[in-house]
């Protein structure tokens, strides 16, 4: 333990975002790409969730975002 919160910048490799709305239910999957248009490289999983805005409902701020191994060995 660090201390320090990971960033997306510690994700990059492999990682995929999971995005689900809590008042609505629809889900998204984010691109880390896309998730660091919205809150910048150096934006924790927690900015960019605080940042999500759901498209069908309008919900901000219970969004429930995972981050999840997309299955490609790690080199
Ligand atoms: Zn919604």
């Amino acid at each position: 333990m660090t201390g320090t919160p990971l960033t997306l910048r510690d994700y990059v490799h492999g990682y995929r975002i999971y995005a689900q709305c809590g008042s609505c239910r629809h889900d998204v999957r984010l691109s880390l790409m896309h998730a660091a248009q919205i809150a910048g490289w150096d934006a924790t999983l927690d900015e960019v969730r605080r940042r999500l805005k759901c498209k069908v409902c309008g919900n901000r701020g219970s969004i429930a975002i995972q981050i999840v191994h997309d299955g490609r060995p790690a080199r």
